[in-house]
């Protein structure tokens, strides 16, 4: 299947009198070389589930679909959307599920069953991190991730040790998998154009994923809650004794959080568990 035979996306957006929603985060990819070139990130995808957050006219839902994946499962917020989409059921041969619904709340083991899925999205700007951090928490349905976020936020979960980049979204991110910044997308390519670039991040699971998220986003928000500070100053935010606790990690009481890598980080949260165990 093609999706060139279908009606051009900004013709469908005219026909239905639809207009971006900026409190949505509505930037829409209305070139197919750019919705295609995301889908083909995510690998062969022939008769796989991928879930895509916020379809809006369907660009990228279009090229995953012209790809195979099966099914796909498509969660829009704005229901202005859904009678536009619609139509891409019937095309793609009953493989697209429109769920109407907000991606922050939405129970996504619960929709999926025992399936696995890839998340497939570009996603709306103003809620992309709280729904990467609400996915890495997530127990083991997930599949690769490959996500469109703004350039700076893409930059900041690729981010390693030493640089102003680094900070508590790169240490949570790569607890659980490995991250690659995929490629980068001009502003000018969407209607209407955002402020600044976006980038496609490709995060795949890793074998050994740390996990223990919640004590992480603890640790790491004492951590670079005052980055400037030495991590003995730093993590009284989190125990009295944090000497103590920088000694049985193996950390030095001088360092400071952005010196710390992976390993170090899980040593630190680690060290304080069976503290308070
Ligand atoms: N995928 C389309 C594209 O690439 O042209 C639209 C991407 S646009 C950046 C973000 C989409 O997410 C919009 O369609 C918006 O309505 C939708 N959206 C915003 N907040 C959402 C939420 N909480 N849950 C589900 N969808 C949401």
């Amino acid at each position: 299947m093609n999706a060139e035979e279908l009606p051009s996306l900004r013709g469908e957006l005219e026909s239905h009198g639809l207009w971006a929603n900026k409190a949505l985060g509505q930037h829409f990819l209305l070139d197919m070389n750019i919705t295609r070139r995301i889908a083909r990130t995510a690998g062969d995808i022939i008769g796989k589930p991928v879930i895509e957050i916020g379809p809006g006219p369907g660009g990228l839902t279009r090229a995953l679909l012209e790809a195979g994946a099966d099914p796909v499962i498509a969660i829009e917020k704005d229901a202005r959307f859904l009678p536009l989409l619609e139509p891409l059921t019937e095309w793609s041969g009953g493989r697209l599920r429109l769920v109407h619904g907000d991606a922050l709340a939405t129970d996504e083991a619960a929709l999926l069953g025992t399936l696995e899925a890839r998340i497939v999205s570009n996603l709306p700007y103003n809620i992309g991190t709280p729904l990467l951090v609400k996915w890495l928490k997530a127990g083991a349905w997930r599949g690769d991730m490959i996500l469109m976020f703004q350039k700076e936020v893409a930059q900041r979960i690729v981010a390693k040790p030493g640089g102003s980049a680094y900070g508590r979204l790169a240490v949570l991110a790569q607890a659980r998998c490995d991250c690659r910044l995929a490629f980068t997308v001009p502003a000018r390519a969407f209607t209407p154009p955002p402020k600044i670039a976006s980038a496609v991040v490709h995060l795949t699971n890793l074998a050994d994923p740390y996990p223990h998220l919640d004590a992480l986003e603890r640790v790491t928000a004492a951590a670079f809650g005052q980055r400037r500070k030495m991590l003995r100053s730093a993590l009284k935010a989190l125990t009295p004794d944090a000497e103590a606790l920088l000694h049985t990690a193996g950390l030095s009481p001088t360092a400071r959080a952005e010196e710390i890598d992976q390993g170090g980080f899980r040593e630190l949260t680690d060290a304080w568990r069976r503290n308070r165990l």
